[in-house]
């Protein structure tokens, strides 16, 4: 049987059906109704001001590398100015290919590029060095956890680097639902209700930040990525598998064959929960080393960093027997980066990763 005409354009024959709508509509039709829709996600709220300087968090994967090229397109009705920022993990065998997509990418649109480093921001620390302090502890399997509390402090460095305003991330509507599931698996009732909403307003002088795909589905992404013909690096992270993300993942799937909106439904049900003033947790206060937001006495960064200077990194995050905290008693301070500030620590997903999909 023909492909049905484009209900768009009428003049074309469709290229697929919108996943949710059921829409048919031929490729330029669908990527122009694409973009359309994250400028309406943008403009209703007010992610962007005009003039702003735009971070996008760069990490050469399909999520991020569609809200970049999205985002250039409506640079100038919005009118800001992006740049691009990249974080090096320092995850050998994974972290150098996504990085070269990085810089083909910032080639290609003329984009100007940051590359910021873990190893240079955190005293030498490594992903792979944290996992190899990590092996046989009991916390191998947080590398996710650990890796998303860097990162989050490693972009707004970047993007200060940078002199932007904003940060942007490319999380997108199914990546929100599996880290509202995995909040609700763990009864993280703190991160529920500070997860909602399109982004962070930016408190105690965090750069504000957004996720401007945030309502776009997975299968969306992807096909927009094919219809412009985008060049990006799809393998996964060495330590992804580990994750509790993809047993959240497999969930989604499974209600989504039953509801199809579950995605969508799971995303607006997190911003209702984050609107109920009961939930929301107490306003965080700063780091006692670094001055950055903390909701205890060290923040999660400098928490992490201790734990790992001492040998003992299952220690640096979490809560020990009986709920209490377990910083430990204070040790030599690792070497310090300067001026690190940013939030009190990532809701479970927001570390921009290519990984996201899978990380913590
Ligand atoms: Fe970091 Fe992502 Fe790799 Fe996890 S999967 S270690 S969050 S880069």
């Amino acid at each position: 049987m023909p492909a049905p005409q484009c209900s768009s354009c009428h003049a074309a024959r469709a290229a697929l059906r919108r996943p949710r709508s059921g829409q048919a509509l031929c490729g330029p039709c669908f990527c122009t109704a694409f973009e359309a829709e994250v400028l309406h996600t943008v403009l209703a709220g007010r992610l962007l001001p005009p003039g702003a300087v735009v971070a996008v968090g760069a990490s050469g994967g399909k999520d991020s590398t569609v809200l970049a090229h999205v985002l250039r397109e409506l640079a100038p009705r919005l009118g800001v100015s992006l740049r691009l920022v990249a974080v090096d993990e320092g995850i050998g065998g994974y972290r150098d290919a996504a990085l070269a997509a990085v810089r083909r990418q910032a080639a290609r649109w003329d984009l100007p590029l940051t590359v910021v480093a873990y190893a240079d921001l955190f005293g030498g620390w490594t992903m792979d060095a944290v996992a190899r302090s990590t092996a046989g502890t009991g916390r191998s399997r947080a590398c996710c956890t650990f890796c998303g509390v860097l990162r989050r402090r490693a972009l707004e460095e970047g993007a200060r680097l940078v002199g932007a305003t904003h940060i942007v991330t490319g999380h997108n509507a199914d990546d929100m639902a599996e880290t509202v599931l995995m909040n609700f698996l763990r009864g993280d009732a703190g991160r529920l209700a500070r997860g909602g909403g399109l982004g962070s307003r930016g408190e105690g002088g965090a750069l504000p930040r957004c996720r401007p795909l945030q309502l776009a589905s997975q299968k969306e992404v992807v096909l927009y990525a094919h219809f412009r013909r985008l060049d990006y690096f799809s393998e996964e992270c060495v330590y992804a598998p580990e994750a509790f993300r993809g047993h959240a993942r497999d969930l989604l799937k499974l209600l989504e064959a039953a509801r199809p909106s579950a995605a969508l439904d799971l995303v607006h049900s997190a911003e209702r929960l984050a609107l109920a003033p009961a939930a929301r947790p107490p306003p965080p206060g700063a780091c006692s080393r670094c001055g950055a937001l903390a909701s205890r006495a060290l923040c999660q960064v400098c928490a992490l960093l201790d734990g790992l200077q001492r040998g003992r990194p299952r220690l640096a995050i979490g809560k020990g027997r009986g709920g209490r905290d377990e910083e430990g008693p204070p040790g030599p301070p690792p070497p310090p980066p300067s001026d690190l500030r940013s939030g009190p620590g990532p809701a479970a997903g927001e570390c921009g990763a290519a990984c996201k999909e899978r990380c913590e």
